[in-house]
């Protein structure tokens, strides 16, 4: 039985070292099994790439991609499940907010239970800016309720699968990628795993509000179709809400008479409809340029060096 261990780096010098500690904890407790660490190096600016390729001199079982240039983690967990040799795969974060410690358990849970993949999620969110859990919160209210796949609040990439879990995610070669709606999508069996937030363990996120921001707005046009139907409800109402003011005027002019004021509202009005027809064009601006980076089918990477190879098939 190989496991292997698909580790994204991006600027993590100083976590690897306490994460090659842990994880050879780990690997010294399942003896039964046979693993591979997989490092994505994600075109960090340090030492990172150095310091994988040290570790690899002196462990076998350490195997690196690296990028030409920073794809983010989406791509660097594509890349490592396409070189990914195991029978059995595990994503894990460099920075041990996905603790190792988990492993063994979720090792015996696909054994033993049989389930197809072990999932985790983080109960709390200690440690985090408030303002950062409250935007989160809603993000997975939010997109739960307008999306059909089951997107679950806290949940880490952190992931023990199946071969049979990794070769369906392979099979969606989106450029786009949204791993915690590929993982619901794809099926399978999954139990989940909850365990406290950790902090991490050395050097800095490499999430803005920013960037989460957009990365939430990547999940809701790719899991989800309903902003597109915005336009045609809006629609409905404002022909609704207008018919009611002809009537009214209509009925008013011809009880009252004189009206002929009204300027101000009218501008009112006119800006305020002008920006939700923006809003609507935007809506479908966001899903156009994506189907375009879609369409124009480009690697979701390109790896400059490697120590391992791709997988048969892919
Ligand atoms: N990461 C990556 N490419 C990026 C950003 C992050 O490979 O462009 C990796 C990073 O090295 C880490 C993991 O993704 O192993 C999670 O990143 P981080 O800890 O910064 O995110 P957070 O835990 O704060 O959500
Ligand atoms: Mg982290």
């Amino acid at each position: 039985m190989l496991l292997t261990v698909i580790v994204p780096c991006y600027n993590e010098e100083e976590a690897l070292h306490y994460f090659y500690r842990e994880m050879e904890k780990v690997m010294g407790v399942m003896q039964d099994v046979e693993f591979e660490l997989l490092f994505v190096n994600d075109g960090s600016r340090d030492k990172t790439l150095e310091n994988v390729k040290e570790m690899a001199e002196k462990d076998r079982r350490v195997k690196y991609v690296s990028f030409s240039r920073n794809f983010g983690k989406e791509a660097a967990i594509y890349a490592g499940l396409q070189y990914a040799g195991g029978d059995m795969v595990c994503i894990m974060d460099a920075d041990l907010q996905d603790p190792p410690a988990l492993l063994p358990e979720m090792y015996r849970v696909v054994v033993e239970e049989g389930y197809d993949s072990v999932a985790t999620r983080r109960v709390s969110r200690k440690g985090e800016p408030p303002i950062r859990s409250f935007f989160a919160r809603m993000f997975y209210r939010i997109i739960n309720k307008i999306s059909k796949t089951d997107i679950v609040d806290g949940a880490r990439d952190y992931r023990l699968m199946t071969r049979a879990f990794v070769d369906a995610l392979l099979e969606l070669g989106e450029y786009n990628r949204f791993s915690k709606g590929l993982f619901g999508w794809v099926g399978f069996r999954t139990k989940w795993l909850e365990f406290e937030n950790v902090e991490r363990v050395a050097g800095e996120t490499k999430w803005s509000f920013w960037k989460l921001f957009m990365y939430s707005i990547e999940g809701i046009v790719a899991f989800s179709t309903v902003p597109l139907s915005l336009a045609s409800f809006g629609g409905v109402i404002m022909c609704g809400i207008s018919a009611l003011a002809i009537i009214f005027i209509i009925v008013r002019q011809i009880l009252y008479g004189g009206s002929a004021y009204g300027w101000p509202s009218m501008v009112c009005i006119m800006i305020f409809l002008g920006g939700i027809q923006l809003l609507c064009v935007g809506i479908l601006g966001s899903y156009l340029s994506r189907m375009y980076l879609e369409v124009k089918k480009r690697p979701i990477y390109i790896c400059k060096e490697t120590n391992t190879t791709k997988n048969e098939g892919n």
